[in-house]
């Protein structure tokens, strides 16, 4: 028999690992702003009521348009509401008490605002203020599709990005597991700016909800995407060195009328030929002008002069071009490089991917024209050994071990 102590601890401990692990739906920690030295923050109720919870103790309950304002002071959170100081405390959770909570918050001294959707977990560590957001996967998703923005797409094309968002998030959980949160909100993990407020991305999130993407060993792929392939998607491993048999070249006829099919440079005869003997091209001084010329029809891995070669991954680098697709051609003097597409070129391309959308392709087949060889799952079926990350949170849950529910 267990002791009534031990029993509940084990409650406790199992309930943590429910609440800590996203898989299935569960909550995700998102550390915000971890490259800032915040300070202090200011906490405002959008929408719900939040119980603000401090080292264990339930404090008081915050409604909308209700402030708090938690500063560092040594090691500790000192948290005052309306002026009043409410006390000094190591852990402090805000937790919505509904799941259609959110909630306004400014970090300080650098005065940034987003909304965000559930929890916000606060502490002190390292000499800074660290703010976990933790909140449903699937919201989390929104945000991030949303950050990606700057376009209107179809909603089916929402659904690819949505799991493309949730593919990365589910295979990096163990990225930032001694920060004890698991993604940050930069690019280093995806860019995730707060809460998504477009009922289409919401929707997409929602709709694929638990979906990721596996290839034929049942491992998570590696969700590569970029704007615009000119037509052709690139070989991963003429890029990052890794092959992968999903991330293989496929010949795209629905972006070349995007915005980023196509683009030009124009160099002078002279500094190209410098540029060439700077990587041990031999290059005769009478050479012709059109002797650079070089034609891409199809993606091709080397530049290519008589028995000299360089990369057009190096060139594209080096010149800082929007690819590594483009044919050279010798005009008056110059020589004019004519580009197609922008981005590296491996996986999804997102302007064709946004036509096969408009165009009525599902968007499970939209993913896989792009990855071929791949399989669409429920996370829940994940093959735990082939995606050890996984394990990791599983064998180590990411709970605030003086933060009790
Ligand atoms: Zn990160
Ligand atoms: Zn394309």
């Amino acid at each position: 028999m267990i002791p009534r102590a031990n029993k509940s601890l084990f409650v406790l401990v199992f309930l943590s690992f429910i609440i800590a692990s996203p898989i299935g739906g569960q909550t995700l920690k998102v550390g915000l702003y971890n490259d800032l030295n915040t300070q202090a923050i200011v906490f405002s109720v959008a929408k719900g009521n939040y119980l603000l919870t401090a080292d264990g103790k339930a404090i008081l309950t915050l409604r909308p348009l209700e402030n708090i304002f938690i500063q560092l002071a040594n090691d500790s959170l000192q948290c005052y509401s309306a002026k009043m100081l409410l006390g000094r405390y190591k852990n402090i959770e805000l937790r919505s008490m509904t799941d259609s909570g959110f909630f306004g918050l400014r970090i300080l001294p650098y005065n940034k605002f987003a909304f965000y959707d559930d929890n916000l977990l606060l502490s002190y560590n390292l000499g800074k203020l660290q703010t976990i957001n933790a909140v449903d996967i699937d919201k989390y998703i929104a945000g991030v599709v949303e950050a990606e923005g700057g376009y209107k797409a179809h909603p089916e094309y929402y659904k690819t990005q949505a799991i493309l968002c949730r593919t990365y998030a589910i295979g990096h959980l163990d990225r930032h597991i001694e920060e004890n949160f698991h993604l940050c909100d930069g690019t280093h993990c995806q860019a995730y700016k707060g809460r998504s407020k477009t009922k289409y991305i919401v929707k997409a999130a929602r709709d694929t909800h638990n979906e990721v993407v596996v290839d034929d060993d049942s491992i998570l792929i590696i969700a590569a995407f970029h704007s615009n392939c000119g037509g052709m998607t690139e070989n991963a491993e003429n890029v990052w060195l890794i092959k992968k048999n999903y991330l293989q070249p496929v010949r795209d006829p629905y972006c070349l009328q995007g915005r980023n099919a196509r683009w030009e440079f124009k160099l002078t005869t002279e500094k190209w030929s410098n540029y060439l003997i700077n990587n041990g091209f031999k290059i005769d001084k009478n050479q012709t002008p059109s002797s650079f010329n070089s034609l891409q029809l199809s993606r091709r891995q080397f530049y290519k002069i008589g028995n000299d070669s360089l990369s057009f991954q190096k060139i594209r680098s080096d010149f800082k071009l929007k690819s590594a697709f483009f044919s050279i051609e010798a005009k008056e003097g110059f020589l004019i490089f004519q580009g197609r597409g922008y981005g590296h070129g491996v996986g999804l391309c997102q302007e064709g991917a946004m036509q096969m959308a408009t165009l009525n392709y599902s968007y499970k087949e939209i993913l896989q024209f792009y990855y071929p060889k791949i399989a669409i799952i429920d996370v829940q079926k994940l093959n735990f050994q082939k995606n050890p990350q996984i394990n990791l949170i599983k064998e180590n849950p990411l709970t605030n071990p003086q933060t009790k529910r």
